[in-house]
């Protein structure tokens, strides 16, 4: 069991009062326990609860009375505090190996209610185990891959909506694994990123973009701009600019060819970190794009803040169009307030002519997705130009 959000009340009202809010929380399991079983601060804002001699079902019940009395108001001098918790339940023996694996599934089933929304109680089940196996499986892999040269990028193009031209190739990270055949970023990125060698990743990322952009600018292939992108630990730790200062140098590589491209979850750890690190990349002339935009938080308020050059409409926006009104409005409304901040727009998971019509009729700069080209390997790029 897991405290929800417990750092948001640490930082709204003092590490005094989180410490009183644990001690309260920790008072009313032990209570609701009673001789039933064992009530241990495990980590952090983390329980576990050890309940001998009974089925699941009944453990379940035991975690939702729980969950039910933590979730009361807290009194705290001068007001009350709303805690809740996100519980997970597994059960032994029942193919359970020992009890780090008894753990291991009740954490598993935790982190599925803390993604369903917080202040819930889920059960074991195989698929949540079978996603927790994968992670691991994965990160014991991936240094691997990187020493082994398994990772590489493929491309995909971005057009200027009026004329079909092509102004960028954005750089899309795969690892092609002999045992596991072709694994996609959405599946690894993530698990790169919890083992922190994202700024490794990202690192070896950006120099082999810059490296093409640079042969593709030697070949005469045309003017247009390689954009990688970058995520929240590359921003959050050491210093980014110059990394990618030295990675243009490196390759000789002119600013204006190369692109970065940032979502709002990598602002919103460390704003003012981020924003020194986006003014630093504009004085040395590289573009920033906003990526994924809209499906965070609070992108109008970031929008206000950093200065950047350019807005992607999320693919989810995109994957409605025409039909849906809403997707309309929204498509539109991005397109306004991009132009109305001197950004251009770009829309990304474009995969019918209907949607680039629309998009077109809107006012969208650039169009990006499956209609226009797919990623494709390097070699392949001249060709495709061709
Ligand atoms: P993203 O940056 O938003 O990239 C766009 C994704 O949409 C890519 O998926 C691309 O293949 C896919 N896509 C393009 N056109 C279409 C279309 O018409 N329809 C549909 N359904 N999808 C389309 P991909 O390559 O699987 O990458 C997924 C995400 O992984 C990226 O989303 C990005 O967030 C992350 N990623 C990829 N490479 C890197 C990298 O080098 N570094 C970091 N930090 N993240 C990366
Ligand atoms: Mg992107
Ligand atoms: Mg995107």
């Amino acid at each position: 069991a897991d405290i929800d959000r417990f750092h948001a009340i640490n930082e709204a009202m003092g590490h005094e009062v989180g410490d009183r809010v644990m001690a309260e929380v920790a008072m009313r399991m032990s209570g609701e326990v009673g001789d039933a079983g064992r009530v241990a601060r495990f980590t952090g804002d983390e329980f576990v609860v050890a309940l001998p001699g009974i089925g699941l079902d009944e453990a379940v019940a035991v975690a939702e009375r729980l969950r039910h009395a933590v979730a009361q108001p807290v009194e705290i001098s001068g007001g009350e505090v709303l805690v809740t918790m996100s519980m997970g339940v597994a059960s032994y023996p029942g193919r359970v190996a020992d009890i780090d694996d008894l753990l291991r599934r009740a954490e598993a089933s935790m982190s599925r209610a803390k993604q369903l929304g917080r202040d819930m109680v889920c059960q074991y089940s195989e698929a949540d185990m079978r996603r927790m196996e994968d992670r691991r499986m994965l990160g014991m892999r991936l240094r691997g891959a990187m020493l082994h040269g398994e990772l590489h990028l493929e491309y995909q193009p971005e057009l200027r909506t009026a004329d079909r031209v092509v102004i960028g190739f954005e750089a899309l990270l795969r690892w092609n694994s002999p045992d596991l055949g072709l694994v996609m970023p959405e599946r690894f990125i993530p698990v790169a990123e919890a083992m922190g060698l994202m700024p490794a990743l990202g690192g070896w990322v950006l120099d082999r973009a810059c490296a093409q952009s640079r042969a593709w600018m030697d070949a005469g292939l045309g003017d247009f701009f390689v954009a990688v992108n970058v995520s929240a630990q590359q921003i959050q730790r050491g210093n980014f600019a110059d990394q990618v200062a030295d990675a243009l140098q490196r390759h000789g590589l002119p600013a204006d060819r190369l692109e970065l491209e940032l979502t709002e979850s990598a602002l919103l750890e460390n704003a003012d970190r981020a924003l020194h690190s986006i003014n630093q990349l504009s004085a040395l002339g590289v573009r920033i794009a906003f990526d994924d935009f809209g499906t965070g938080y609070s992108s109008l308020s970031y929008l206000r803040q950093f200065t950047v050059d350019k807005l992607k409409i999320d693919k989810s926006f995109v994957c409605d169009l025409p039909h849906d009104p809403s997707s309309v409005a929204i498509a539109t409304t991005v397109v306004a307030i991009g132009h109305q901040l001197q950004m251009s727009v770009i829309a990304e998971g474009v995969e019918t002519a209907e949607q680039a019509q629309l998009l077109a009729e809107i006012g969208c700069d650039a169009l990006q997705g499956y209609l226009l080209g797919r990623p494709m390997k390097a070699f392949a790029v001249a060709d495709w130009l061709a």
